[in-house]
């Protein structure tokens, strides 16, 4: 039906919704949102799918509030009482038109069947032992009796985009918080790490453990700029995302979909890393933007997003244009997934920014990971290492800076000097 009415799976369930709650396709508008926008196509396709194929959109609404308010509903408006729930209007008797004619009303067989049917299982009744829907876990619960079928993820998620009723703002919030919390999160135990001395044995630059102090400033520079300059950027998100076609709705992708998706989006965002962080090198670049993120030669966890403005812009652009252009080309993008790698992400910088070096780090197991022991090195020595999350463009470009590769480099400048 979605795909018939030229919108997404939730558009659909949001648009009954409405029409359950409200009376009317459309949400009353809130203070902050703006009102829905349903198409007449959209209409054509619910009215043509719904169980009462000859109703026009208002008499289904009609007949939707008739059988919600009173599951027996015996055509008499004073048995139709009124319901009033926070946060919404009113469905009064008098909204409630008595059915003629060619529309019957719809009698106790016809609320079986939609019970039956599933989808339409009306909402549940206001009452003291129910969550109001004003509230997200009235939503929640309201979306759990009438969709069975879905995990408890994507109820969650339905339940965000149906309490927020504004797609921008929900997924603008929610973008965020998920960076605030994972990157705040993640770095949380290195902070703890550093201050009380733990796996001192591990420290890369064990003389250079950073005090609170220089955390504490750290952090208050990286929440500056992700007020100033990351939440406008994810303002935006949603109206960018749904231009190219990334998909909010449900169900979620497969766990291989967001696998192999992931594993695409770490090689794009490596190679575009690689090179602007190389180029960032070079001299003008490097004192204009790229000093910035240099200031501490020894890192830690909370310095992964320490930088000028214009580079988290410069290099942010990988992360979020790698997905966004993966999409642009297959059409094939849940932004469930680009969370995950977006949150995947944010580890990789925040652990190659901690300092550490464990014989259980990632790059032992994979030897092309970047990891800790590759990004200390690039802020200690000011040269090599340019990228992320893999080794292969420092080993290809020979920009390595490891004990193995200026051994290699050595070595070539005197097999190099012998032959002339
Ligand atoms: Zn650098
Ligand atoms: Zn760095």
């Amino acid at each position: 039906m979605a795909e018939e009415g030229e919108c997404s799976k939730l558009t659909i369930i949001n648009i009954r919704r409405n029409l359950w709650q409200f009376g009317s396709i459309y949400a009353p508008q809130t203070r902050i949102g703006r009102k829905r926008t349903v198409t007449p196509q959209m209409a054509e396709t619910l009215c043509h799918h719904l169980e009462k194929p000859g109703l026009d959109l208002d008499e289904m609404a009609v007949y939707f509030a008739s059988t919600v308010i009173t599951p027996a509903f015996d055509n008499s408006e004073q048995a139709i009482p009124d319901v009033v729930r926070p946060g919404t209007p009113v469905i009064s008797a008098a909204k409630v038109r008595p059915q003629t004619g060619s529309h019957p009303s719809p009698t106790k067989t016809d609320n079986t069947h939609l019970h039956a049917c599933g989808w339409l299982e009306p909402p549940c009744m206001w009452n003291s032992t129910v969550l109001p829907p004003g509230t997200y876990w009235g939503q929640y619960q309201d979306i759990t009796k009438s969709n069975t079928h879905l995990s408890v993820a994507e109820r969650l998620w339905v339940a965000w985009y149906a309490w927020v009723q504004n797609d921008v703002l929900a997924t603008g919030i929610m973008s965020f918080v998920i960076h605030e919390f994972f990157y705040f999160g993640r770095s949380l135990p290195w902070i703890f790490i550093d201050s009380f001395g733990f796996f001192k044995r591990y420290k890369i630059q064990s003389s250079k453990v950073p005090s609170l102090r220089e955390q504490w400033d750290c952090a208050k520079f990286v929440l500056l700029s992700h007020f100033t300059v990351e939440l406008p950027q994810i303002w935006l998100f949603h109206p960018m995302a749904q231009f190219c076609g990334l998909s909010t709705s449900i169900p979620f992708p497969s766990p291989w979909t967001m696998t192999y998706q992931i594993a695409i989006f770490f090689v794009m965002e490596d190679t575009w890393h690689y090179f602007c962080h190389r180029a960032l090198h070079w001299g003008p670049l490097y004192k204009a933007i790229h000093k910035v993120h240099h200031q501490y030669s020894a890192p830690f966890g909370l310095t992964a997003e320490y930088a000028s403005p214009i580079e988290v812009m410069i290099l942010g652009f990988g992360t979020v244009s790698s997905p966004i252009l993966w999409c642009a080309f297959t059409g094939n993008l849940h932004i469930l997934t680009m969370y995950i790698w977006i949150v995947l992400r944010l580890f990789q910088a925040v652990d190659a920014h901690s300092g550490y070096e464990f014989p259980w780090s990632l790059h032992h197991f994979l030897p092309f990971w970047a990891g800790a022991d590759h990004h200390d090195l690039h802020h200690e020595k000011f040269i090599g290492n340019y990228a992320s999350s893999f080794r292969w463009w420092d080993y290809l470009l020979d920009t390595e800076y490891t004990p193995d590769a200026l051994k290699r480099r050595r070595e070539k400048k005197v097999k190099a000097n012998k032959a002339q």
